[in-house]
């Protein structure tokens, strides 16, 4: 009886994470506080108490060169904390993308390997089980050929190697084909009955200059975050372009959840991904904005997001008119 008394007493065990990035952050942020605000604290002090009450001249340029010094020096030891800040953020995001794609590329893995060994021990007889057990290989295999390209494309774009074969073409070339994708992720996803896509483009749009098919993978790749994101019953994304000035716009919008505001300036960083209990759980490496960000700079354009929570996301990606005396 006292055993079960004693053991009721004692606080329930909780498991114990080492998060060494969080540390790495406390350390510098002691270190920072013991070495360098105290004594640009204490320096700025001095540099008052000088100019209050010193009268004569040197006193004030003394007490403003004080001031200044530790002006200095208190923003140069906050630029340093918040870039250490981001590197160790980027750090703790990379080592998560790493255990997140190994898992992805597992999971292929594992069923090639047992549907592998269930043909060699030849305990399929049947012709038509030797078939199906044929057509989940090969799409297991599509799977990881697929996941390995974007992971090798997003290489080459880290190391500046991509490249681009820039045409002039018309802005409905580059939407549609993206549009086409859409549709067959639609339909690969059984999700026609549920789906509406509205396609609208104004009426002469100038001409842009892009690589058309790295254009259409960026556009797909905004056009398949809208679909993952918008309700399972209800998914209705619009694709609008429109002239402003000598820009085309061309704007994907969504009837999802939405993005926070303080994280719509992330979500195009490498790896970024929103997590907030309030939104539903979508399964991604933070890595197709990212991409979609560096392809649409490379052409000399932007992209924007608008967004309220519940009320949907509008994605703007501005490119460049193509100037009528280059032609
Ligand atoms: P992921 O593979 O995680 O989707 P992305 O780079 O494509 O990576 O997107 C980054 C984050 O932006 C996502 O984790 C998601 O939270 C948010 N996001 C992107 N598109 C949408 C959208 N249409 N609606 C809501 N959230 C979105």
């Amino acid at each position: 009886m006292e055993q079960v008394a004693d053991l009721a007493a004692k606080p329930a065990m909780v498991p114990r994470r080492y998060d060494k990035y969080a540390a790495q952050i406390r350390m510098l942020v002691v270190l920072v506080l013991c070495f360098a605000v105290a004594p640009g604290a204490l320096l700025l002090t001095v540099g008052a108490l000088v100019l209050i009450f010193g009268h004569q001249v040197h006193d004030i340029v003394f007490g403003i060169l004080i001031m200044s010094l530790a002006a200095t020096f208190i923003a140069g030891i906050t630029a340093t904390v918040v870039y250490v800040r981001r590197g160790t953020s980027l750090a703790r995001l990379q080592a998560e993308f790493v255990q997140k794609v190994s898992h992805d590329l597992r999971t292929p893995l594992t069923s090639i390997k047992m549907f592998v060994e269930t043909l060699q021990e030849g305990r399929l007889t049947d012709k038509d089980k030797v078939d199906e057990c044929l057509d989940v290989l090969s799409r297991e295999t599509d799977r990881l050929t697929a996941m390995v390209e974007r992971l090798l494309e997003w290489a080459r774009m880290e190391a500046g190697k991509r490249v681009y074969e820039t045409e002039r073409v018309t802005v409905a070339r580059v939407v549609d084909a993206a549009v086409e994708g859409l549709e067959s992720q639609v339909k690969l996803s059984g999700l026609e009955g549920v789906t509406h896509v509205n396609r609208e483009l104004a009426d002469h749009l100038p001409l842009v200059d892009v690589d058309p098919e790295a254009m259409s993978d960026a556009l797909l790749n905004v056009m398949s975050n809208a679909l993952r994101y918008t309700p399972a019953d209800k998914k209705e994304i619009a694709v609008r372009a429109v002239k402003r000035d000598k820009e085309v716009v061309i704007t994907i919008a969504d009837n999802g959840p939405g993005i926070p505001q303080h994280e719509q300036s992330r979500i195009f960083e490498k790896f970024y991904r929103v997590v907030d209990p309030a939104l539903p759980d979508v399964d991604g490496t933070g890595l197709g904005l990212a991409m979609v960000h560096h392809i649409v700079r490379a052409h000399r354009g932007r992209i924007t997001v608008q967004s309220d929570i519940g009320k949907g996301a509008a994605f703007h990606i501005v490119l460049p008119a193509a100037s009528p005396e280059e032609s």
